[in-house]
């Protein structure tokens, strides 16, 4: 009986596999339609600063909604989108809706909004990035001062000259640069100095420990926050989801937070709602907390 629980479990693992690259490749033959067929979509969570509590930011998050798998994750889309090099095309879509997001915001009164997008690794390798980044902010004729770019820490340490001097043309543009998923990676502290960069952004896995009274991650997360200031960096904090976290954050002097705790990713409407609200969030959630029976 056992053996035939085991071949049982075989095949079912086996069948697994095969049906998880299935959907990989169907994937990534439906991706390459994903644009004509207006399936992409961004969406915006808020950053808010710590201190006056307002919306400062919105980072746009990619979505794609599939005909028929309804919403696909980008952590599961853009690693096939890299093997195929369609990320190159995706990545160009992105920034241009985003700078024609940004340049609407522009338009209609929400002019000191700031607007962060995310970069892949792969994307950031091509050689003629920042004249394609170009392109698109003269064809919007948006603000480059207030576009930033998020690059995950593990995208840094390969090729680390070509990446400095990218980084650099970027920033030379007026660009904002942030390192996303800070401490999940490996760079090195003498690279991280040598870096162009503004702003760290403390990965949600660190901050979701952080009220744990015995969690390293709480030493993690103030040491962060300590070497961005020495390096004269803002900081950001992602995945904040409690009020205890967001006030150990708010103790250290973190200067941004994002999270579900304020809101989720939404639409662009409800996100303009939310930004004309101009409401303290922080105290607002301090407050709300402070009701709950
Ligand atoms: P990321 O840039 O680190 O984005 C943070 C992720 O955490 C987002 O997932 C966001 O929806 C989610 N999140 C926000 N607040 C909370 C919270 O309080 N708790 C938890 N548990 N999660 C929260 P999402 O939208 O699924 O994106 C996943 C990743 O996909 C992003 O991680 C980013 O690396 C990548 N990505 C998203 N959009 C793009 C894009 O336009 N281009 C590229 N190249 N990558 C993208
Ligand atoms: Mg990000
Ligand atoms: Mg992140
Ligand atoms: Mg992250």
């Amino acid at each position: 009986q056992a053996k035939e629980h085991g071949k049982n479990k075989y095949h079912v693992f086996h069948t697994g596999m095969n049906m998880q690259s299935y959907r990989s490749f169907l994937m990534q033959n439906d991706l390459w339609k994903a644009i004509e067929r207006d399936e992409l979509e961004l969406v915006y969570q808020p950053r808010v600063d710590v201190v006056t509590g307002k919306v400062e930011c919105a980072e746009a998050l990619l979505r794609w909604n599939h005909p028929s798998w309804g919403a696909v994750s980008p952590a599961e889309f853009i690693p096939l989108a890299e093997q195929t090099g369609q990320i190159v095309e995706i990545g160009d879509w992105v920034f241009r809706t985003a700078c024609q997001q940004l340049k609407h915001w522009e338009e209609n009164g929400y002019n000191s909004i700031r607007l962060s997008i995310n970069f892949s690794a792969q994307q950031f390798m091509q050689k003629d990035l920042p004249s394609r980044l170009k392109r698109s902010i003269m064809e919007t004729n948006v603000s480059a001062n207030r576009l930033e770019i998020e690059l995950t820490e593990s995208a840094l340490v390969k090729n680390e000259e070509f990446i400095i001097n990218t980084l650099r043309e970027i920033k030379e543009m007026g660009i904002t640069i942030s390192i996303d998923d800070f401490g999940t990676g490996y760079s090195s502290l003498q690279y991280l100095s040598r870096l162009p960069i503004n702003i760290l952004k403390i990965d949600k896995s660190f901050v979701h420990g952080i009220t744990d009274e015995t969690n390293e991650n709480r030493l993690i997360t103030s040491t962060i926050i300590s070497l961005a200031k020495s390096l004269n960096l803002s900081v950001v904090a992602e995945g904040v989801e409690t009020k205890e976290q967001l006030e150990f954050l708010s103790l250290h002097h973190c200067d941004e937070v994002q999270g579900y705790l304020f809101s989720p990713p939404v639409k662009q409407e409800p996100f303009e709602k939310m930004f004309l609200q101009e409401k303290d969030m922080v105290f607002d959630v301090k407050v709300q907390h402070e009701n709950r029976i």
